[in-house]
């Protein structure tokens, strides 16, 4: 297992991708959409690892658009995109931008563009799950909002 660490540009924001593959080894995509395009988001994820976010629920902006079933997680101190989850019957999954979260161990590689226009929903949750990374979200600091 390799594991792979990155924050957002303030810390509030912590991620953890445990993976099967070397770093070298694992794909790194750049999404095409309107949305990863304007952050130059590089995105990667295992499906056969786990992946972990700490954050503290004051420093999070959840941003949804378009079908509405990914959330972009967003630090709401910094501003940095920090990666993009799916969560569904109580389970997560998630693509960790790692350009935002500044993993060192991919730095200087280039994205592989994908398109993923006129999915349907139902094939967009499919990929996802098939593609994306099994993740738990801890929050930090003070109790969690009602
Ligand atoms: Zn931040």
């Amino acid at each position: 297992m390799w594991t792979l660490r990155g924050t957002c540009h303030c810390g509030a924001i912590r991620a953890t991708l445990r993976s099967t593959q070397a770093p070298e080894a694992l794909q790194v995509r750049a999404c095409q959409c309107s949305f990863c395009t304007r952050h130059g988001a590089m995105t990667a994820s295992d499906p056969a690892g786990s992946a972990t976010f700490h954050m503290q629920r004051a420093a999070l902006t959840r941003y949804q658009f378009g079908t509405r079933s990914g959330t972009s997680l967003i630090c709401a101190c910094c501003g940095v995109y920090a990666g993009v989850i799916l969560e569904d019957r109580g389970q997560t999954w998630s693509a960790l931008n790692v350009r935002g979260l500044a993993v060192a161990e991919l730095r200087g590689r280039s994205g592989e563009p994908v398109v993923y226009d006129g999915e349907t929903l139902q094939a967009r949750i499919a990929r996802r799950k098939v593609k994306w990374t099994p993740t738990e979200i801890v929050w930090l600091g003070v109790a969690p909002e009602l």
